[in-house]
């Protein structure tokens, strides 16, 4: 399955937080990392004041399940220091899985594709620049 993830930190040495965000998921057995957007800046949207993020889209193989895959990012939150639950709030990295293949999934604490990755620039700008033609896949997803 191909999945696609954003990532984004905005708080310590952000492009630190990034890279040893993705050093991490190249370790999990079982995910590959295929493709690496750049790494663009860009200004909080919501959320209290807050200083600018970076931001970027990975795109990874995996055959680990929705659940274990968001629990895996998680666990990567926490080990690069995430702490504070502010909604929208400043963070040392946030891992938010955009795509699952062509799955469409509405669960408590799970929602792919991401509900709001569409209306959000600093996702779609580096996910099109990895995968020009994602929007067409999108098209293909049945929404439950
Ligand atoms: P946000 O990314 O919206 O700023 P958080 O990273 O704190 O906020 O995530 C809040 C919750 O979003 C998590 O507890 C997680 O269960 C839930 N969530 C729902 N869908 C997804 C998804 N596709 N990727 C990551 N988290 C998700
Ligand atoms: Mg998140």
């Amino acid at each position: 399955m191909y999945v696609y993830i954003a990532i984004g930190s905005n708080l310590g040495d952000r492009l630190e937080n990034i890279k040893s965000a993705i050093a991490e998921l190249k370790n999990v057995s079982g995910i590959t990392v295929e493709k690496i957007s750049s790494i663009i800046e860009t200004a909080p949207a919501g959320g209290p004041p807050q200083g600018k993020y970076l931001n970027g889209v990975i795109k990874i193989k995996t055959e680990i399940l929705p659940r274990a895959l968001l629990n895996i990012l998680q666990n990567i939150e926490h080990r690069l220091g995430r702490k504070r639950k502010i909604k929208n709030g400043p963070r040392t990295i946030d891992l938010d899985m955009l795509l699952y293949g062509d799955s469409s999934i509405n669960e408590p604490g799970l929602s792919v594709p991401h509900p709001r990755m569409l209306e959000r620039e600093f996702v779609m700008q580096p996910l099109l620049e990895i995968e020009s033609g994602i929007m067409e896949e999108i098209g293909k997803i049945k929404v439950k």
